[in-house]
């Protein structure tokens, strides 16, 4: 195989969430706290309209970015009015065609770290080159804007944000995000933006960048049914972008996807032409789990924690422990069945991820059993 795809490691997350549930397929009492899906069902509406879709036979290719009414669907739940929509199958091979399109070899990406696990691929599959951009933990892991002039060249052609953040959580607030936008503006880069977690944010209103409308012709913002209505597995993601990119985009998802999946499509239209409560309740749901899950975390020695602002993920601190991430993740798996992701996964060992995408019994479960670890750990150190 070519270079470019032997070197690309299997996501490291996906391959401990396998582990974890061979685990529990063999029998053994595991918690599985790596996924980054929402573990409630999906809206009724969005399975009723999947099954009136297989009775009236729309199984037949869709256009390559999806159809003019789901489109319009997406225009209006979203407030998108400016450029073009594009529909795919999930927010990843939107945010793939949008580097490719305007990468060519050896440009650069600038990425804010800690970061989704499959964004340097994504640019390295692109040709391109990730040039992460370290978030200040002093400041919930946000870039700031000395970091970014620092990371920027010649060779820059886009900055590739997410907000709200996966791994750690973090809300960008709106004066933030005037410094992300304003950065974009002056070194005429492509903000290519990932908001999935849009409408986890559980403290304050979420601040969309398409709010920033100056920043809207190099824009190319992506969200997902994938989280917002809990249909991760059905693929359907959606795009605002500019006119400009729009042609060179879809001939990208043309020639590589085909088209959106027509029964994904059709339940779409359903849930986001429906009221927007579903979101709502999922993020009341998803808040109380934190208010739940946090204090206990917090209260585990050697452990540093933020409450996060948004998504569904704590962001632990591991490093007082003396532990490395990824031992600290294989051995909280075999000695307590608590299933992690370390933070090597998103570009920064020394922390992991805990996803509370499980029921509030097992977090609790899982908080006294990562406790239990922890203090036996620090026991171990103190023997050696
Ligand atoms: N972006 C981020 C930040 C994610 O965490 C995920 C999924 N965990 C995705 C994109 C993938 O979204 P989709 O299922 O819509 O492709």
């Amino acid at each position: 195989m070519k270079p470019l795809y032997r070197n690309v490691p299997s996501s490291i997350t996906m391959s401990l969430d396998k582990k974890a549930k061979e685990l529990i397929a063999s029998g053994r009492d595991v918690i599985n706290l790596t996924a980054g899906q929402v573990d409630l069902p999906m809206p009724q509406s969005s399975k009723d309209a999947v099954i009136a879709a297989l009775r009236e036979d729309r199984t037949g290719y869709i256009p390559a970015t999806g159809s003019a009414d789901v489109k319009s669907a997406v225009r209006s739940r979203m407030g998108w009015q400016d450029g073009s929509i594009l529909i795919s199958a999930g927010a990843k091979p939107l945010l793939s065609a949008a580097i490719a399109c305007i990468c060519g070899p050896g440009d650069e990406v600038l990425l804010p770290a800690p970061c989704y696990t499959s964004y340097p691929e994504m640019i390295r599959l692109a040709g391109a080159v990730p040039v992460p951009v370290e978030g200040d933990p002093e400041n919930r892991f946000t870039v700031s804007d000395a970091a970014l002039e620092q990371a920027v060249t010649s060779r820059t052609k886009a900055l590739l944000f997410n907000n709200p953040v996966n791994p750690t959580g973090t809300v960008y607030r709106r004066e933030e995000l005037r410094a992300i936008v304003d950065f974009c503006i002056a070194h005429d880069l492509w903000l290519v933006a990932d908001e999935v977690y849009g409408t986890f944010v559980y403290d304050e209103p979420f601040v969309s960048l398409y709010e920033f409308a100056g920043v809207r012709n190099r824009l190319v913002l992506v969200n997902s049914a994938s989280k917002a209505y809990a249909m991760a597995g059905l693929r359907l993601g959606y795009a605002a972008v500019p006119d400009t990119a729009a042609d060179a985009m879809a001939g990208y998802l043309s020639h590589t996807l085909g088209c959106p999946c027509s029964l994904s499509e059709r339940a779409a239209i359903a849930v986001l032409s429906g009221d927007s409560r579903f979101c709502s309740d999922l993020r009341d749901a998803f808040r109380k789990r934190r208010d739940i899950l946090f204090p206990k975390i917090a209260a585990i020695p050697a452990i540093r924690v933020e409450k996060n602002a948004g998504a569904f993920y704590l962001w632990l601190d591991i490093r007082e422990t003396g532990m490395d991430d990824v031992p600290f993740c294989r051995a909280l798996l075999d000695c307590e069945g608590v299933a992690l992701t370390p933070g090597s996964a998103f570009l920064c060992p020394g922390f992991v991820r805990l996803a509370y995408t499980q029921p509030t019994p097992d977090l609790q479960k899982a908080a006294e059993r990562l406790a239990r670890f922890v203090l036996h750990s620090g026991l171990r150190k103190v023997r050696a």
